[in-house]
């Protein structure tokens, strides 16, 4: 065996299924042989950026500035779509090199690296360096669909052009590891992950449905990857940043904060664009098609509090934002209320179920933008975005992401059921990641 590496990322599975879907892919369970893996505990995070900004940096939320798919910038009215650029602390878990492959990898971008994306970042090439496109059998088409609601429209199909553009990355991921020099490699899947927003859960493991033949055809594709991954002799590693639930419901805090009396809305489209742009530059995010800019609202001047993004609570703080109308000396009593008001509400909605993340008092993080005051999480639920101002908590998607994926390293034992997604970073940095 030689000491190259390659991580294998299988997002939205959960260690369950894993084990399940192991036992249609023979060579990968040999590949993973005497390793006992660990469930990865993600909380506060369901979503790929923060929790692969996290295992990617090996520094939480607070150090790293990542506490979801995008920030505010320089308002709660602008969003910015986040990537590797705006981390505060830097990506130790692989280096920047040509010899580092990144295959969808979230957050990352090319810069030195072999590198191949899915098209979820604001940038125009999908390939890197661009004689890599010459690799893929046809040019290379990373979106699998053009929006959910087609997908929802035609399940069935949307399943197999989804995983049609899995295979072809597949394809295109063996000739760059079998063809090109590399020391090491993280390939991520988004197929199942995307298969559970369409069919539910469930779905993945449910031979009596007709999705298991879609199902079935990338395990063959995966079957076929592993067979030519095994002939170069790595060492490798599974990952998967989170899993899926049945949703049980959606939480609206911007209608909570309104009701309150902390956010004000103006009607105008600029914010709708804004945040159309950023969630339809996600992938593997199951949206609503009334949440894309329908019924956006704007936050007013007099607005005190606002959460631009799921869960992620902001104080429009004038210090942090160019329309920022909370004052330093109102931030004290401003935090107590509102954590008042989210511990009140949470409770009367979902008992003790919700939790409600801030930072250490302690930290005194220096990151390159704002970072929320409040995460609220709770099993099970959905957290409505700044555009959802007006919607009502109805509209719910099938499935929710739910904050324990796993991690297993063939040949090894990790010794803990359960580990953060610091400590898979330095697990992973251990064996020879990033180095
Ligand atoms: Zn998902």
């Amino acid at each position: 065996m030689d000491n190259r590496l390659l991580l294998i990322s299988v997002d939205g599975v959960s260690y369950q299924q894993w084990s399940e879907l192991l036992k249609f892919l023979p060579l990968a369970s040999k590949m993973l042989s005497e390793a006992s893996g660990a469930i990865l505990d993600t909380r506060p995070f369901v979503e790929a950026q923060p929790i692969w900004a996290e295992i990617l940096t090996g520094t939480r939320w607070y150090e790293n500035g990542c506490s979801s798919y995008a920030h505010p910038d320089l308002s709660l009215n602008k969003l910015e779509v986040f990537n590797e650029t705006l981390l505060s602390t830097p990506v130790t878990l692989v280096q920047n090199l040509p010899t580092t492959v990144c295959i969808n990898v979230p957050l990352l971008l090319p810069l030195q690296r072999t590198w191949i994306a899915d098209g979820s970042l604001p940038i125009l090439s999908t390939a890197s360096p661009p004689e890599l496109s010459n690799l893929f059998d046809n040019r290379y088409k990373p979106r699998p669909y053009a929006s959910l609601a087609a997908a929802l429209r035609d399940g069935y199909q949307s399943a197999s052009q989804l995983i049609q553009v899995e295979m072809e990355r597949l394809n295109a991921a063996v000739r760059v590891l079998v063809e090109r020099p590399w020391n090491e490699a993280v390939l991520r899947i988004t197929a199942f992950d995307q298969l559970q927003h369409i069919f539910g859960p469930h779905a993945l493991l449910d031979p009596n449905l007709l999705v298991h033949r879609n199902v079935q055809e990338l395990l063959g594709a995966l079957n076929r990857f592993f067979a030519e991954i095994a002939k170069t002799g790595c060492q490798i590693a599974c990952i998967s940043a989170f899993s899926h639930s049945m949703c049980r419901s959606r939480f609206n805090v911007n209608a909570l904060l309104r009701r309150a009396a902390y956010l004000s809305v103006e009607k105008k489209p600029a914010f709708a664009a804004n945040r159309t742009h950023a969630v339809s530059s996600m992938s593997g995010l199951a949206l609503s098609p009334v949440s894309l800019g329908t019924s956006d609202g704007h936050l007013s001047v007099s607005t005190r509090a606002a959460s631009p993004v799921g869960g992620n609570v902001f104080l429009n703080r004038a210090r942090a934002f160019t329309d920022g109308t909370v004052g330093d000396t109102e931030v004290e009593a401003l935090m107590r209320e509102l954590k008042a008001l989210f511990e009140d509400r949470l409770y009367y909605y979902f008992g003790g179920r919700g939790s409600i993340f801030t930072r250490p008092q302690s930290s005194s993080p220096v990151t390159k933008h704002a970072l929320p005051e409040f995460i609220l999480h709770v099993p099970d639920v959905e957290f409505f975005d700044g555009s959802d101002i007006i919607l009502d908590n109805q509209d719910k998607p099938l499935v929710c992401h739910q904050d324990k994926g796993f991690l297993v390293i063939g040949g090894m034992t990790l010794g803990e059921e359960s580990i953060t997604p610091i400590e898979a970073n330095h697990v992973l940095r251990k064996i020879g990641f990033g180095n």
